[in-house]
């Protein structure tokens, strides 16, 4: 088995309050790609890093990297051209700087016969409803079978390449790979993260990172 670890870092537009791209905002004195990219490489033989096309070829030298696509399912595929020898790939977003070696071990685990992805992800724990553009509410839906999907994902590699093997728009479309999988018929199952395993898209969630990361 070859597994493949895959970060998706390639998005450029967001900044949190600092210069450049978010996966390389500084978290406890660290660029956070750099934080998602230790959490994971441990469990894979080799790691491959997305980057914002302007970083692909810059000073950056902690991993190899791949320019980013214009979406992030782009970007992954990006990555996985520049690693056909995979026969899993264990797909992760820089924005998850707090993810463990255990849990994409336990994700690899679920990766039994007759499933082609295993997802990290929470139970919902708040009400969820529909609404309208103008807020109306138009139904509550039933929480207790509903996940809140994160990454890492692990997939067989042969599947995640044919579900990749889309059109721009199809990828720009979805905002996991694992949506991609499902489309051509792949069974996927999620595992349980830990509450750590947050995504930090705001300056606030990078101060509840760096206080979590606090040895
Ligand atoms: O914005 P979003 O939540 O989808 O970003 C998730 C991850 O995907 C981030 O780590 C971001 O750097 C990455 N991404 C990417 N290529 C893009 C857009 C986002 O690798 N074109």
């Amino acid at each position: 088995m070859s597994v493949v670890g895959i970060i998706a870092a390639g998005g450029s537009g967001e900044r949190l309050g600092a210069e450049g791209p978010k996966a390389f905002a500084v978290l406890a004195g660290r660029p956070m790609v750099e934080w998602a990219l230790e959490g994971i490489r441990d469990p894979c033989d080799r790691v491959v890093v997305a980057v914002p096309p302007h970083l692909a070829a810059g000073s950056w030298q902690l991993a190899e990297t791949v320019p980013g696509g214009d979406s992030r399912s782009a970007s992954v595929r990006n990555a996985v051209e520049a690693a056909p020898e995979a026969t899993v790939y264990v797909v992760h977003d820089a924005a998850r700087p707090l993810v463990t070696p255990e849990l994409v071990e336990r994700c690899l685990a679920a990766l039994e016969p007759g499933i082609d992805g295993a997802v990290a992800g929470a139970r919902m724990t708040d009400t969820v409803k529909e609404a309208a553009p103008d807020g109306r509410v138009l139904r509550t839906l039933d929480r207790s079978a509903l996940w809140s999907i994160q990454t890492p994902q692990v997939f067989r590699a042969e599947m995640l390449r044919e579900a990749l093997d889309r059109d721009p728009a199809a990828l720009a479309a979805v905002t996991d790979d694992a949506a991609l999988v499902e489309q051509i018929g792949g069974t996927v199952h999620v595992v349980e993260a830990p509450p750590s395993n947050l995504k930090v898209t705001s300056t606030a969630d990078l101060r509840v990172a760096e206080t979590l990361l606090a040895p």
